[in-house]
């Protein structure tokens, strides 16, 4: 069997296509307010919109470019290049804010959300982060309650990408306590506006400060009950298979920042002079040049591996397809597996561009400033290294070795 690590001709032209629009209309844009407070890049993703780009991977039926998982991984990549914050605006958008209702919507609720997320319209998010709830997202409390036709949901979330911005959010909460995350939670579609749903506080953070991550209020918030998204008592599938593609994606944004730290060292050794000579020309900084080099491929080729795997499997998903306990537990190993390596790898990129570019480097008009702050954030959302981890060691320990 051919093993092949290409992208197709219509792929290696989607990435030229976004890599020059990118370059030319959004870099020039990008720079965080000197307030340290961040400012929402709303022209930024509306136009990102009309042009196709927040709706990649799903069918064209619905309003996608139906390119797949790998053609969201190439813009995901393409944007970590150039804009960590922007990343995480489309990849929370897309990932885990849109693909739950692609999975698991029914038809009517995929004709009515769907071509308006994809097209720009609205936009989406994912709350299921808590107070008392984080790498353990199984003890959420924000409970929702039937009462005739809707359900009455109580609670806070915290830390919602897009929160605050967003038309539609994926919003998991639990609706029987005794049955606990393995059925006693619901995913539902909540939408901006609904009754009783505020928003909280929007944090000031130390990186990517031009995307908003918000906390969300629910007092006797009334969400009809055609809302539920997937089966009662499914919530927790339909944040966990979100979560696979929301990880690949986060890798991918994490390989664009660290190509874009080898490429600015690399400018920076070619000009820099001591003793005459290019800092190129010291074996010392060559090998660090190396070192980022072989980490950098290396995830690629593992990033569009896993990318791969994740659009077979949604696929099946979205088909209706039976999904053996198995396969699920394979892409979420894989998930887990480049996530935690590829943001643990721009991390020691980020290290490496900052030995290598000198006090340079620590100024804000740098961008080995700005990733630093940036990139570090990956190995923390979406669930922590450590949690990658876990979900790494469960999965060994159950097969005695790897796939
Ligand atoms: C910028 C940003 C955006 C975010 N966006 C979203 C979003 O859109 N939607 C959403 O729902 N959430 C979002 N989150 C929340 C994010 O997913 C959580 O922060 C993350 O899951 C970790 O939870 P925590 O911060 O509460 O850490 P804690 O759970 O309090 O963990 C603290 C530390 O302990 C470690 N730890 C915890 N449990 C274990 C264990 N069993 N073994 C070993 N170590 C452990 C963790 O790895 C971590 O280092 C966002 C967070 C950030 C920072």
């Amino acid at each position: 069997m051919a093993i092949e690590f290409t992208f197709t001709p219509k792929q290696q032209m989607f990435q030229r296509v976004v890599r020059n629009y990118l370059r030319l209309e959004v870099w020039p844009n990008v720079d965080e307010d000197k307030s340290g407070h961040g400012t929402f890049p709303k022209k930024t993703i509306q136009e990102m919109g009309k042009l196709g780009l927040l709706g990649i991977p799903f069918p064209k039926e619905y309003g996608g470019a139906g390119l797949g998982e790998i053609g969201y991984c190439i813009f995901v990549e393409e944007i970590g290049r150039i804009d960590a914050s922007i990343a995480t605006i489309v990849a929370a958008h897309q990932s885990i804010g849109t693909t739950p209702v692609w999975l698991f919507g029914t038809e009517d609720q995929r004709r009515k959300y769907l071509p308006g997320l994809t097209d720009g319209r609205h936009l989406a998010a994912f709350a299921l982060t808590e107070p008392t709830a984080g790498s353990d997202a199984a003890s959420i409390k924000t409970q929702a309650r039937r009462e005739g036709d809707y359900y009455i949901v109580n609670g806070r979330k915290l830390w919602c990408t897009n929160g605050d911005q967003a038309d539609v959010i994926v919003l998991t909460c639990v609706t029987d306590p005794a049955l606990g995350a393995r059925g006693g939670v619901t995913s539902f579609i909540l939408e901006k506006g609904t009754k009783g749903f505020s928003i909280g506080t929007i944090e000031d953070k130390m990186g990517i400060r031009n995307s908003s991550t918000a906390e969300l209020i629910f007092e006797d918030c009334a969400i009809p009950a055609e809302n539920v998204l997937g089966r009662v008592g499914e919530g927790f599938i339909v944040a966990l298979t979100a979560l696979d593609g929301g990880r690949t994606g986060l890798a991918a944004g994490s390989l664009g920042g660290a190509q874009t730290l080898l490429e600015t060292s690399i400018d920076y050794v070619r000009s820099r002079r001591r003793h005459g000579q290019p800092l190129s020309q010291e074996q010392a900084v060559q090998w660090r040049l190396a070192d980022m080099a072989v980490e950098i491929n290396l995830t690629k080729y593992a990033t569009y591996h896993t990318a791969a795997l994740v659009d077979e499997y949604y696929h099946l998903i979205a088909g209706g397809k039976h999904v053996p306990d198995a396969l699920r537990d394979k892409i979420s190993m894989n998930a887990a597996t480049i996530k935690v390596f590829a943001s643990e790898m721009t991390a020691r990129c980020v290290e490496s561009a900052l030995e290598i570019q000198g006090g340079s480097s620590i100024w804000d008009r740098n961008r080995v400033e700005r990733a630093w702050r940036d990139h570090i954030i990956a190995e923390i959302y979406e669930g922590t290294s450590e949690i990658q981890r876990l979900i790494i060691a469960r999965d060994v320990l159950k097969m005695g070795g790897t796939y």
